[in-house]
């Protein structure tokens, strides 16, 4: 059970917030670096999608 390890570098997690997020304070950073990236790709392939067709989504 307490084999928590950080998803990005592998290193083990000691800290219950780290543990929490899955990653190190110091991965977080890249992590959310990351995630905020792939929002930036997703917001416009959303809008490529509603320009396709968009038909399900929101009702
Ligand atoms: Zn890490």
């Amino acid at each position: 059970m307490d084999n928590y390890k950080c998803k990005l570098c592998g290193k083990k997690l000691t800290n219950w917030k780290s543990i929490q997020r899955g990653f190190g304070p110091v991965c977080e950073n890249k992590y959310l670096d990351d995630i905020y990236k792939n929002q930036q790709v997703t917001l416009y392939s959303i809008l490529a999608e509603r320009e396709k067709g968009g038909n399900n989504n929101g009702k």
